[in-house]
């Protein structure tokens, strides 16, 4: 693949694992500078990093790249914006954000625990939009922006058990929508990425045989072309086994 970051800088969001560090260690091996974010047990501390986060940047180091950590969790407005501030603080810049964050809280409708519905709300949707609405600022006055956000089949077609999750997936491609026309004049391009991976979240969902076909890695190229300078806007990019098909809002 020919796509390059150099001089870039990136965050990806819940990038301490799974599709998330897959995503950071392709930007990063690409020449972006990245801020690895995730939640971790050294959270609670202002800007505090993630552990896991910690290990995904050694990752990049080891590789020859630049990128820190940050523990911000994505729901909470404080930790987002001291999240963005030190990426200003040591870059000066934000060429790409990708909203990849995410939890699972599934149980039918009929036993959904309410706070579990607005979980995974928070995460999902409102966290896409704080860290969103942060950079937004930023990219509008450099006239570059490349904004990646995460859905799912669940989102875009529904699926048993997921009510708070779906309803989070769909709302983050309402709002890639709403955000892919209001950057345009700013030369912001909001997209989205709908995969299909073996991580923690899903691997206890998937067949055995599924597991190495479905590794993140056969999704990050996908994601590294939504980022790109060449990047469309306001496009849905289904994604599994190396596998990808575009849809046009
Ligand atoms: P994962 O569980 O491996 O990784 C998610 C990461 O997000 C974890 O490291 C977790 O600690 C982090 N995270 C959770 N809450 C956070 C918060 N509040 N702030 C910061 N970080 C937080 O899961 P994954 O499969 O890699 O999922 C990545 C994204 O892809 C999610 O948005 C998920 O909904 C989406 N997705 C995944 C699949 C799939 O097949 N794996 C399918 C559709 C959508």
């Amino acid at each position: 693949m020919s796509i390059r970051f150099d001089g870039q800088v990136a965050i990806v969001t819940g990038a301490g694992a799974g599709l998330g560090r897959s995503h950071a260690l392709g930007l990063a091996a690409r020449g972006a500078r990245v801020v690895v974010n995730d939640l971790g047990v050294s959270t609670a501390g202002e800007g505090a990093s993630s552990d896991a986060a910690l290990a995904v940047v050694e990752e990049i180091k080891a590789a020859g790249g630049e990128a820190i950590a940050h523990g911000a969790d994505v729901s909470n407005d404080e930790q987002v914006a001291d999240m963005v501030a030190k990426t200003m603080d040591r870059w000066g810049r934000v060429d790409i954000l990708v909203n990849n964050a995410g939890i699972l809280r599934d149980k039918t409708f009929a036993k959904m625990d309410m706070a579990d519905f607005r979980k995974v709300i928070d995460v999902h949707l409102i966290g896409s939009a704080l860290c969103t609405h942060a950079v937004w600022p930023i990219m509008r006055e450099q006239k570059y922006g490349r904004v990646a956000m995460t859905s799912s089949a669940s989102g875009l077609y529904g699926n048993f058990g997921q009510s708070n999750y779906g309803a989070a997936k769909a709302g983050v491609v309402g709002l890639m929508n709403v955000l892919g026309l209001e950057g345009a004049r700013d030369n912001i391009r909001v997209n989205t990425l709908a995969p299909t991976a073996a991580t923690r979240m899903t691997e206890s969902l998937l067949p055995e045989q599924a597991l190495e076909l479905l590794a993140p890695e056969t999704i990050t190229p996908g994601l590294l072309y939504l980022v790109s300078e060449d990047a469309p806007t306001r496009v849905i990019l289904s994604a599994g086994a190396g596998c990808f098909a575009q849809t046009r809002i």
